[in-house]
């Protein structure tokens, strides 16, 4: 019996505001335990909570971009339950009338693309963090999180594959990051995800029995915990047993899926509209001032350098995974820089040096009209391809222009024959035994010659005028 796969995702996003929804406490992350809290976010009595109407832009923008139906009417509801880190016992989230329905991702693989559809994006608050790992046997509670503003996205289960999600998850985040709501820092938690997977005798209309894998925050752990899941639940099928529905773990260190609780022990939450919030409604004009405001997309930018500059997909991929990489290398070839020379330069030397140095574009000192003053100086001769390797780390190191450098280093590429006519001379003169043996048929030794005359010149011979005089003077 075959069985194929069916996958929803939750994802949750925060929002990169500067304050929480429903309070003006920092939004930071990172800062020490507790110094981002008031009464508000701490549940005090008697507070009443206010509205972040940025929160509720990005959630709107988000929408726009995926293609939702944005609700011209929705409201915050209670869920209710307790825990150390949710003083308030219950956290405010939307439930009947989210900010936005319908939608979709497109995703692209092997070849071929397919529209994940989307459920719906709410607006909620973040819970605050318990730390087990603090003194002794005591754990503690953290609530700078407790309030941050969160979007939660949830897919209809068109997902068919680990690898879908996985390429769903790296679209979203790249779409999150380009309209700004969201840094996609999935480390840090700002974009995690639960994963609904069941599987089912293939061609089968109804859907198997679903387990959630709850709160992962890597693609990489997407990935396995799902391939993991699709094991265990088609061997378990195959053995005629029945597939539990429940809440799982992934656990990394054993690479394994674990129970976390069963349908039966899930919360009964009694969500209810939250008497403290009114209900959001939007003005039509504010809905269109946000969706002007939105930048072109990354796949729309994607198939755009395809198109205008006729890069290979593989080179649009790369470059518009994120923004500003896009950005320097348009900036690049806005300034006359060959589109395919700019980008292999972007996703060769630059991509490897700010990989080492954990930098990112935005940081680089390298701007784009040094790469492009770079390759004038290879196509007009003054230096080599080769030189202009080290020409590059040069200007990413110091931020310095490449005429200087190649000034000040005296990098210019020889081109004089007399020049290189002497060197060439010379290396032939300390190589009697390599001339006979290539005038005897071994022309592969013509490229020790070279490598001879480049290295007594330290690179900067011209390497057409070195082959040309080999040739001639060997001949
Ligand atoms: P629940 O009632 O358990 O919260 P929902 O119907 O709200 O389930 O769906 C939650 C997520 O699970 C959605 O992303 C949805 O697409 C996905 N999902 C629902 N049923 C299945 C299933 N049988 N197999 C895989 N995913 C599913
Ligand atoms: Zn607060
Ligand atoms: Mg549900």
């Amino acid at each position: 019996m075959q069985y194929e796969t069916v996958i929803g995702l939750e994802i949750h996003a925060q929002l990169s505001t500067e304050t929480k929804m429903f309070c003006g406490c920092s939004a930071k992350f990172g800062s020490e335990p507790n110094t981002q809290t008031c009464p508000v976010c701490i549940g005090m009595p008697g507070v009443l909570p206010v509205m972040n109407k940025k929160a509720i832009e990005y959630v709107v923008r988000t929408g726009l971009a995926l293609n939702c139906n944005i609700s011209s009417y929705s409201r915050f509801a209670r869920k209710n339950y307790f825990y150390p880190d949710l003083p308030k016992g219950y956290q405010i989230s939307q439930y009947e009338l989210p900010l936005c329905e319908g939608g979709y991702v497109e995703i692209n693989l092997n070849g071929g693309s397919k529209k994940i559809r989307l459920t719906r994006i709410h607006l909620e608050e973040d819970a605050g963090k318990n730390i087990h790992d603090g003194a002794g046997s005591e754990s503690l509670v953290d609530l700078n999180r407790a309030g941050v503003p969160l979007m939660e996205i949830v897919t209809e289960p068109d997902i068919s594959s680990p690898r879908e999600a996985v390429e769903f998850m790296k679209r979203l985040r790249a779409i999150v990051r380009c309209i700004g709501v969201c840094d996609g820092n999935m480390e840090q938690g700002s974009l995690r995800c639960d994963a609904n997977i069941s599987v089912r005798p293939a061609g089968q209309e109804e859907f198997g029995v679903k387990t959630e894998i709850k709160n992962m925050n890597s693609f990489r752990f997407v990935e396995k915990a799902l391939d993991y899941e699709i094991r265990r639940q088609t061997a378990a099928l195959r053995e005629g047993k029945r597939i539990i529905q429940e809440t799982r773990l992934w656990n990394a260190d054993r690479g394994i899926t674990e129970s976390m609780r069963s349908k039966e022990e899930a919360h009964d939450y009694r969500y209810f509209p939250d008497p403290d919030l009114m209900p959001v409604e939007l003005d039509g004009s504010w809905l269109e001032t946000i969706r002007e405001a939105i930048p072109e997309l990354p796949h729309v930018r994607r198939a755009r350098f395809i198109s205008q500059y006729h890069l290979p997909e593989q080179d649009a991929d790369t470059l518009t995974a994120d923004m500003a990489t896009a950005e320097w290398f348009e900036e690049a070839v806005r300034l006359g820089g060959d589109p395919k020379v700019v980008s292999n330069w972007t996703r060769g030397e630059l991509a490897r040096l700010l990989n080492e140095d954990n930098r990112q574009i935005e940081d680089c000192l390298l701007k784009p009209e040094y790469l492009v003053g770079m390759l004038k100086l290879i196509d007009n001769g003054t230096i080599s391809g080769k030189i202009a390797k080290t020409v590059f780390e040069e200007m990413y190191k110091t931020g310095r222009e490449a005429g200087d450098i190649v000034k000040e280093k005296g990098l210019v590429q020889i081109s004089d024959e007399a020049g290189i006519g002497a060197v060439v001379d010379e290396v032939l003169d300390k190589h009697p035994e390599e001339v006979k043996r290539y005038r005897a048929g071994e022309a592969k030794l013509m490229g020790f010659f070279v490598g001879q005359v480049m290295k007594k010149t330290k690179g900067k011979a011209n390497p057409r005028i070195v082959n040309e005089l080999l040739r001639k003077r060997l001949g």
